[in-house]
C-alpha cells in the first residue's frame, strides 16, 4: 500500500483524555479514532490489526468445531422478558424502540437469540453438539467507558455458544475451548493467565476467566508464583462480610466509606452479582421499607424495584430497621442467619446481603470474604483469616501473589439457565423432552487488540509483533525526488509484494525526519530504508523490536527477510 494513497493521521502530540499508552498511540498512530465516549472507528491500520486478531480467533474456533454464523444486533425485548433479563439487566442494555414504539435491545451479548434460533432447529439429541460462533459488534452502556478500546461502549467480541445433550458433553467443549482460548492468546503474544473466576459455586469450575497482566488492569487476580493456580478476586466487593457482634459491625462501619447511591447505581450494582445469588437491597422509598431481591427471586424484584424506582422520595434505609425486617425476610430464603452475610457499608447508605456467593475462593480459603454455613461450619469462623500475600496458596504449590489483570476472555458453563425459560429443548435417545446444556464463550476482540498495543511499546511508538502488525515492511525512500531512490524504492515494492510481504510504502514528500517518525509510531516489525547509498545499491534495515539496523545489499533483502 502506498501511504500517499491511505489514511493514516498520524498526531505528534498526545491527545489530552487518553490516560493509557494503548489508547494514546492508538490514536497518535492513526489507527483509530473516537466518535462520541466509548465508541471508535478503525482507520485503515486498526482494521488490519483487528483483522488478523479475527483470523487467529476463527482459525483456533475452527480446529474445535466452532461455525460462524452472524446474528441481529436487533433484537427484539421479547426475547430478553423470556428470561427476564428485559428487567434485570439495568442500564448497561442499550434499549431503543421502533416507529410502532415496540421495544428493542441493541445486542450486549446474544444468549436469547440464539437458544431461541436453535429451539425452532434443533429437536434432536442427534443433531447435539453443537458450536455456534459470532464476531460481531456489541453494545453496552458501560458506566465509565475508558481506556479507548478497553472498554468501549460500541466493542467487538468473539461469542461462542455451545449446546449439548449431556453434561459430559458440555464439560469436553468447556475444555476444548479452554486449550483454543490458551492457543489464541499465546499467538497473539499475550502474558496472561487463566483464572478460576465467580461463578457463585464452591471452587468455582464453572467458569474461567483469561487475564492479560497489567498495572492499567481493573481486575484483581491471586495467584501462586510456582503452579497454575490462579483466581480472580473481583468478587471482593459483593462478598459477605460475617458480622455476629456489635463490635464486630462497629469495625466494619469505620472502614467502609459511608456513601450515598443513585437508584441508577443501585440498579447497576445489582448487575454486578452474578446469576445464582441471591441478593437484597433495602430502600426506604416514600416511608416505607421496600427489600428487593435480585435474581434468584425475579418475580419480587421486578415488582419492588419498580416500586423504588416510582416512589417520590428514596434512601437508604436506617440499618436498625433493615436489621430487624431482614430478620425475618432472610428466614425464608435459607438456613443463614442475620447478622451472618449483612454487609454494612455505613449508616443511611445502602444495605446489602449476598449469599451464595463466594468470588474464586477455594473451600475454606477466602480472599477477602466467605459464606459461613456454607463454606465453613458456623463455629469455626472463629479460626477464618483472610490471605494476603505470601500465603501459601491453596494448592499448596507455591505462595499467593497479586496482580491486576485485563480481562481479555471469559468462558462459562451456563448449564440449563437460558434454555429452561426460553423452553430450549430436545428429545434424548428415549423420546425425553430435555433443555439444551449449554455453555458461552466470549472474547474481547477489540479490547484484546488494545491489550497488545498495551504491551508493544516503547517511547516511540508501536512494536507489533509480527503476526498482527498491520505491515510486514515499512518501505521508505528518504527523499522522494531523488530518482534512483524513488526507482529503487519502486523495484522493491514490486518485489516484496510478489513474494506476498505487505508492504507499506511512504511514497510521501515528507522530510526524512517525519518519515522516520511515523514509522516509529506506527511501528512494524522491519523498516527498509532506501537513502544516499542507493546509488552504491545499498540499502539499510531496522527492526523495530530489536532496535538494530543492518546495511545490506539490496539483492540480499529477501535472504535477510527469513
Ligand atoms: P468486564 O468485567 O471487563 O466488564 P465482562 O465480564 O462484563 O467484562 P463478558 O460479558 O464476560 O464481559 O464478555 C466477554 C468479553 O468481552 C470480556 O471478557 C471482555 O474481553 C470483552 N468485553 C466486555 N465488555 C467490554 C467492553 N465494554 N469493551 C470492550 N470489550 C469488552
Ligand atoms: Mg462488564
Ligand atoms: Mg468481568
Ligand atoms: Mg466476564
Amino acid at each position: 500500500m502506498k501511504q500517499s494513497l491511505t489514511f493514516i493521521p498520524t498526531l505528534r502530540e498526545v491527545p489530552a483524555d487518553a490516560d493509557v499508552k494503548s489508547h494514546q498511540l492508538l490514536l497518535r498512530a492513526g489507527f483509530i479514532r473516537q466518535n462520541t465516549s466509548g465508541v471508535y472507528s478503525f482507520l485503515p491500520l486498526g482494521k488490519k490489526v483487528l483483522q488478523k486478531v479475527e483470523s487467529i480467533i476463527r482459525e483456533e474456533m475452527e480446529v474445535i468445531n466452532g461455525v460462524e454464523v452472524f446474528m441481529p444486533a436487533l433484537q427484539q425485548a421479547e426475547l430478553w422478558q423470556e428470561t427476564g433479563r428485559w428487567y434485570n439487566y439495568g442500564p448497561e442494555l442499550f434499549r431503543v424502540k421502533d416507529r410502532h414504539e415496540r421495544d428493542f435491545a441493541l445486542g450486549a451479548t446474544h444468549e436469547e437469540v440464539i437458544t431461541s434460533l436453535l429451539r425452532d432447529e434443533i429437536k434432536s439429541y442427534k443433531k447435539l453438539p453443537l458450536t455456534l460462533f459470532q464476531i460481531q459488534t456489541k453494545f453496552r452502556d458501560e458506566k465509565r467507558p475508558r481506556f479507548g478500546l478497553l472498554r468501549g461502549r460500541e466493542f467487538i467480541m468473539k461469542d461462542a455458544y455451545s449446546f449439548h445433550a449431556s453434561k459430559e458433553s458440555l464439560d469436553a467443549t468447556y475444555e476444548d475451548m479452554k486449550q483454543a482460548y490458551t492457543n489464541i492468546f499465546t499467538r497473539l503474544g499475550l502474558n496472561f493467565r487463566s483464572v478460576i473466576a465467580d461463578s457463585g459455586s464452591i471452587g468455582g469450575k464453572d467458569t474461567h476467566e483469561f487475564m492479560v497482566l497489567s498495572e492499567i488492569g481493573e481486575d484483581t487476580i491471586a495467584y501462586s508464583d510456582s503452579s497454575n493456580y490462579a483466581a480472580n478476586i473481583e468478587m471482593a466487593e459483593v462478598n459477605i462480610q460475617y458480622v455476629d457482634s456489635e463490635e464486630k459491625q462497629e469495625t466494619l462501619k469505620k472502614v467502609e466509606t459511608p456513601e450515598q447511591k443513585t437508584i441508577q447505581e443501585v440498579a447497576e450494582f445489582l448487575e454486578t452479582v452474578p446469576e445464582k445469588c441471591i441478593k437484597t437491597l433495602v430502600f426506604k422509598a416514600d416511608d416505607e421499607l421496600i427489600v428487593v431481591l435480585s435474581r434468584g427471586d425475579h418475580e419480587i424484584n421486578d415488582i419492588k424495584l419498580k416500586k423504588v424506582l416510582d416512589a417520590q422520595t428514596v434512601e437508604m434505609a436506617d440499618p436498625l430497621e433493615v436489621k430487624e425486617l431482614l430478620q425475618c425476610e432472610i428466614g425464608s430464603l435459607g438456613p443463614i442467619k442475620l447478622p451472618i452475610g449483612v454487609k454494612v457499608l455505613a449508616d443511611h447508605a445502602v444495605k446489602y446481603i449476598v449469599n451464595g456467593v463466594c468470588g474464586a475462593n477455594e473451600k475454606g480459603w477466602h480472599y477477602t470474604g466467605a459464606n459461613p454455613g456454607r463454606d465453613f461450619s458456623v463455629d469455626e469462623y472463629a479460626d477464618l483469616r483472610f490471605i494476603v500475600e505470601g500465603d501459601p496458596s491453596p494448592d499448596g504449590m507455591g505462595t499467593v501473589k497479586f496482580a491486576k489483570g485485563i480481562e481479555v476472555g471469559h468462558i462459562f458453563k451456563l448449564g440449563t439457565t437460558y434454555s429452561i425459560p426460553m423452553d430450549g429443548t430436545f428429545l434424548d435417545e428415549n423420546g425425553k423432552s430435555q433443555p439444551y446444556i449449554m455453555g458461552c464463550y466470549g472474547i474481547g476482540v477489540s479490547r484484546v487488540m488494545a491489550a497488545v498495543a498495551e504491551q508493544y511499546n516503547d517511547d516511540y511508538g508501536f512494536m507489533w509483533p509480527n503476526q498482527l502488525s498491520p505491515y510486514d515492511i515499512h518501505l521508505i525512500p528518504v527523499n522522494m525526488k531523488d530518482e534512483t531512490q524513488a526507482q529503487m524504492a519502486e523495484e522493491l515494492y514490486k518485489l516484496l509484494k510478489s513474494y506476498r510481504y505487505e508492504v507499506l510504502f511512504d511514497d510521501r514528500a515528507e522530510r526524512a525526519g517525519v518519515k522516520f517518525a511515523d514509522a516509529d509510531l506506527i511501528g512494524l516489525p522491519i523498516r527498509v530504508t532506501i537513502g544516499k547509498r542507493a546509488s552504491e545499491g545499498i540499502i539499510e534495515l531496522k527492526y523495530r523490536q530489536a532496535g538494530e539496523t543492518v546495511e545490506v545489499q539490496k539483492e540480499e533483502l529477501l535472504e535477510k527477510m527469513q
